[in-house]
């Protein structure tokens, strides 16, 4: 259920490793590892456009859990139907990857 993402420039990211993204697209069509899925929702906060866009179309009051998850990984173990089954997800700081992902 918990989503904890450490990519805290997103414009979505309470700067806590919380997010309020009403969706969270996480791409990975073909990842066979962690490094190639993505946050596709993320959204650079230094760039006010993309901070701005973001913000009017995928802006929740509530924190995001798992099952705000869209997943395009569908060879993670915990990927069924596009829906995340984890407990909780872990995405990373860097690439905004998801660092939960594991291979089927
Ligand atoms: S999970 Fe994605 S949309 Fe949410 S704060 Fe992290 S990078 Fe942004
Ligand atoms: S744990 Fe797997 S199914 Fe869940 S978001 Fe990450 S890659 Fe997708």
């Amino acid at each position: 259920m918990l989503l904890k993402c450490e990519a805290k420039q997103c414009t979505h990211n309470d700067n806590k490793g919380n997010c309020y993204a009403k969706v969270v697209n996480i791409r990975g069509e073909r990842a066979r590892i962690t490094d190639q899925t993505l946050c596709s929702s993320f959204a650079d906060e230094r760039i006010d456009s993309v901070a701005e866009f973001a913000e009017e179309f995928n802006a929740a009051r509530r924190k995001a859990t798992t099952k705000s998850i869209k997943c395009g990984a569908h060879r993670c173990e915990y990927n069924k139907s596009s829906r995340c089954y984890a407990d909780s997800i872990k995405v990373n700081h860097d690439t905004a990857s998801c660092e939960t992902f594991v291979i089927l």
